[in-house]
């Protein structure tokens, strides 16, 4: 954390009665709800009153048990109150994501409003518009920055059971289980020290990961024995699902979360991609391993961006015509 921003932001969390707004991306993950309930948290041990979540639209349920959760005013079901923290708040706190664009529907009110915005992000490619900036691509996950900025704002004694939670939720989501983007020591230390906060690693990895409805783990199955495709010859794997698909295995959301990962599991894959037919896009989510870049992938062809291995956006073509634009990208080595 650069020593100069820790400062200037202590310096305007010294007015206590401000609103505090802290806003995540659009489809938010669990690196963006852990983040953002870990510094609700830690703001709210602290004495400020007047603190707002605020996620663009809805998330998965096996979010829902992160401690502050409740709290969460989602844009697509409040937009009034989303509206007005944003055109209210002396501060707004934007987490896990760097680009008001990622925001959606709230991107005009955020670009309009007057608060002094913060970024806490560990995405490549930063854009203007914010005026502090913790951003850190080495970082494991927006929760890492989280911990390292509360911890620099006090000491360690300012993360409580709760909020160590909420940012080991971050964390563990967005490596996967510490299986990618965490080659570093820090993450562990990190990690040792929200155990010894009271954290339960493995409950909480039961809460993430064990709680499939049978329609979800059903189609789980059948994106992998019906719908996957392998180009062996190019290294690269793909899934897709239409709406009909999605309708007939009574999608909610997030219950396609993680299936990609398992296209990019098989032998030899460097490529994975999975796309999922909505009301007026295309959703795209990328992987890959090694130099294999997929930000660059998603920002030249799918309107979006994302980390080098981790990626997504959206296709305004069909499904076939996307699929047959990705296999062509694919075949000409992308
Ligand atoms: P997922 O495939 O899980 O939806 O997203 C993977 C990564 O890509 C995440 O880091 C997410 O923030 C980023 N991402 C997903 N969709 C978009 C998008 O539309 N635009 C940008 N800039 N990033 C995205
Ligand atoms: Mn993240």
């Amino acid at each position: 954390m650069e020593k100069q921003q820790v400062e200037t932001l202590k310096r305007i969390l010294a007015n206590k009665q401000q609103c505090i707004g802290i806003i995540v991306h659009t489809n938010p993950d669990g690196d963006a709800i852990g983040s953002s309930l870990g510094l609700y948290r830690f703001l709210k041990v602290f004495d400020y009153p007047d603190v707002h979540v605020i996620a663009p639209n809805d998330y998965a349920s096996f979010l829902h048990w992160i401690p502050g959760n409740d709290q969460v005013t989602v844009a697509t079901k409040n937009e009034d109150k989303a509206q007005q923290v944003i055109a209210g708040a002396g501060i707004l706190f934007c987490l896990d994501f760097n680009g008001f664009g990622r925001t959606e529907q709230l991107a005009n009110a955020l670009s309009d409003s007057k608060a002094v915005k913060v970024m806490i992000d560990h995405h490549p490619q930063p854009e203007d518009g914010f005026d502090i900036v913790f951003s850190d691509t080495n970082a494991s996950s927006t929760a890492e920055l989280v911990y390292e900025l509360i911890t620099s704002i006090h000491d360690e004694d300012a993360i409580d059971t709760l909020t160590a939670q909420c940012i080991y939720a971050g964390i563990v989501t967005d490596t996967g289980s510490f299986s990618y983007g965490c080659n570093n020591p820090r993450t562990y230390e990190i990690v040792a020290r929200l155990i010894e906060k009271g954290v339960d690693g493995e409950k909480i990895h039961r809460l993430l990961f064990s709680k499939y409805t049978e329609s979800r783990m059903r189609l789980l199955g059948y994106c992998l024995s019906e719908r996957l495709v392998v180009m062996p010859e190019f290294q690269a794997a793909y899934i897709h699902l239409t709406k009909k698909d999605l309708a007939t295995y009574n999608y909610i959301t997030g219950d396609t979360e993680g299936v990609v990962n398992y296209a990019m599991n098989i032998e030899g894959i460097r490529l994975a991609a999975l796309f999922t037919e909505e009301d007026d896009h295309v959703k795209v989510s990328l992987r890959s391993t090694g130099n294999m870049d997929v930000n660059l992938l998603a920002r030249q062809h799918f309107n979006g961006g994302g980390h080098k291995n981790a990626a997504g956006g959206k296709s305004f073509q069909d499904m076939n015509n996307t699929l047959r634009a990705f296999v062509s990208l694919v075949k000409k080595g992308i």
